[in-house]
């Protein structure tokens, strides 16, 4: 039968992404090195935070107690691949974070390729639950705190994740809702764009 002698000769489909290590393909070399090195607790260093997508298959661990920054992005594209109205992030260094299995159980999506290969800037998902767990940049990654595992009373959590706390929003010129919260505004990028106050009115004109 013409039907099953095809299933020898046809090639298997390409995985989407597929995270077998393989050090002969130099494409691969980024699993190999921070984030997704695999390394020990110990050869990491001690572990100021840990973090969890909704199904548990992904943990990652964070070696900074303060993130180098935390913002809220209001720009259509954080909008629509967390089907949210705002972004939070907090950036850290690379090399200040350690997912637990390397980047087995991952999903990435390049918005400007919009192909799953891993090509920074990269959105970085749960491959099973799709919680989306951070943005990858070439130097830095942008993690979401909503996954940071924080223990204790309402009011304690509320206190530790203070260091989470966003410093200003950005692209609020493409915002859904006003944020009247009284942080810091730009239009577009932060330092390089239009400041506004909380209605998105430009600062210094005129109401
Ligand atoms: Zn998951
Ligand atoms: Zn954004």
């Amino acid at each position: 039968m013409a039907g099953i002698n095809r299933k020898f000769v046809d090639p298997l489909p390409f995985q989407a992404q597929t995270n077998t290590l393989s050090e002969s393909i130099p494409e691969e070399r980024w699993k190999h090195l921070p984030p997704y090195e695999v390394k020990s607790g110990e050869q990491f260093g001690p572990i100021e935070w840990r973090g969890k997508c909704f199904c548990g298959k992904i943990t990652y661990l964070l070696k900074r107690e303060k993130p180098l920054n935390a913002k809220y992005c209001h720009c259509r594209v954080c909008r629509v691949t967390h089907a949210a109205p705002v972004q939070w992030s907090a950036i850290f260094h690379k090399h200040d974070i350690l997912f637990t299995n390397g980047a087995s159980g991952l999903a990435f999506y390049s918005t400007t390729h919009r192909n799953q290969k891993h090509v920074l800037p990269t959105k970085v998902s749960c491959a099973n639950c799709r919680t989306p767990i951070m943005d990858e940049g070439r130097n830095m990654c942008l993690i979401f705190p909503q996954l940071i595992q924080i223990e204790g009373s309402s009011q304690e959590q509320r206190e530790k994740r203070e260091v989470f706390n966003p410093t200003c929003h950005i692209f609020y010129n493409s915002r859904m809702s006003d944020c009247p919260d009284g942080l810091p505004k730009w239009s577009g990028k932060e330092n390089s764009s239009v400041p506004m106050d909380d209605d998105g009115i430009p600062i210094g004109v005129e109401k």
